[in-house]
């Protein structure tokens, strides 16, 4: 027996390399099969794992950051939670701003992970010195060997997904796929992905999923921002008011919208039927496969690839909590869901 312990170096050799798993029940009367590339096994339990590490390691091979250096970003979500996983590890400071809009939870949540948060001010416009973008480039100007992530106009995001997501994949279904669905935010995912998959092969069609609220799908038609489909909603991580540069529009076939309250039930039912807590994007990658196969997409013979970006236990205080569900109306169509499952013993 060799007597080298088997372990590994650090939390950052886990990252990628995720499972694709079968869905079973939640897929049971949907035409074809259907396979869940299930991002919450990365260590720092979502996607944005995967771009922290590359754009991070690819400044350091460009000899930008050296030990000490800072890292910027301007998010509470997960990629702020993955870009201070990554700096601990290699001896990074790691700077977040963030909007006061963030809950307590993600802030302390990214504290926790010996990130330095500033709260900005959310009621700001973007060219405000106030506001969290103008704040981070601020910090990135005045701090010598920074980086600033700029993840929704960062062409590093693409490629991340490009030479770890897309190969994944093609690996993984022995290139059968046919279908691959996934949620478009920044897009790196969505578009590196894809870009290596069509390269392999150009029949296999990509679904982006957007938010009723969002411009992403109508500019992939039109080729013009319309302001007039900006309203909020409550999704995070999915859909845009702006057109990020780290989406390649090229790469995606069509887009398809989910509603917050389809995507909220749909991955509680992910959790209930196939045993995996996943995140609120996951419910609306699920959401749009079944509005698809509703409009004849899939046959017997595809195979479907969606990508589940997190876990759900970031969602708590809200998808999971049937107090959030019902203020937000979400158990009025549904009553049945509201159905006590805890009972207390006195
Ligand atoms: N789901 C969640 C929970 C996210 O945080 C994000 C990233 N904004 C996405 C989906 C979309 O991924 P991408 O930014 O690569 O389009």
């Amino acid at each position: 027996m060799e007597d080298k312990i088997d372990a590994y170096t650090n939390i950052l050799e886990l990252i990628g390399n995720t499972p694709l798993i079968k869905l079973n029940r939640i897929a049971e009367n949907l035409s074809g099969n259907f396979y869940a590339k299930v991002e919450a096994f990365n260590p720092g339990h979502s996607s944005k794992d995967r771009i922290a590490a590359y754009i991070i390691e690819e400044a350091e091979r460009k000899g930008i950051l050296t030990e000490g250096s800072t890292i910027i970003e301007t998010t509470s979500g997960n990629t702020g939670f993955s870009i201070a996983m990554v700096s601990i590890i290699k001896g990074y400071d790691c700077i977040l701003a963030v909007s006061s809009k963030s809950s307590q939870d993600k802030i302390d949540m990214l504290r926790s992970m010996g990130a330095k948060v500033y709260i900005c001010p959310a009621h700001v416009s973007a060219d405000d010195p106030r506001s969290y973008y103008q704040v981070a480039k601020r910090l990135h100007e005045e701090t010598k060997g920074s980086i600033y992530i700029n993840q929704y106009f960062n062409d590093l995001n693409i490629e991340a997904h490009y030479k770890t997501t897309g190969p994944e994949i093609w690996k993984q279904t022995r290139g059968k796929i046919t279908h691959l669905i996934a949620c478009s935010g920044t897009g790196g995912t969505i578009s590196g992905t894809s870009r290596y998959l069509k390269e392999q092969n150009p029949d296999i069609q990509v679904i982006g999923v957007d938010a009723y609220g969002s411009v992403l799908k109508k500019y992939h038609e039109t080729q013009e921002l319309d302001t007039n489909e900006i309203y909020p909603y409550r999704i995070e991580g999915l859909g845009k008011n702006l057109i990020p540069t780290a989406t390649d529009f090229n790469c995606i076939d069509e887009f398809i919208k989910v509603t917050d309250e389809e995507s909220a039930h749909t991955a509680r039912e992910i959790a209930r039927s196939e045993g995996m807590f996943v995140g609120y994007t996951s419910g609306a990658v699920m959401q749009a496969v079944k509005q698809l196969d509703e409009e004849g997409t899939f046959n017997e013979d595809s195979n479907v690839v969606v990508i589940f970006p997190d876990h759900g236990s970031r969602y708590m205080s809200k998808v999971y909590s049937d107090q959030w569900m019902n203020d937000q109306g979400f158990f009025d169509s549904k009553s049945e869901e509201a159905v006590q499952r805890v009972e207390f013993i006195k």
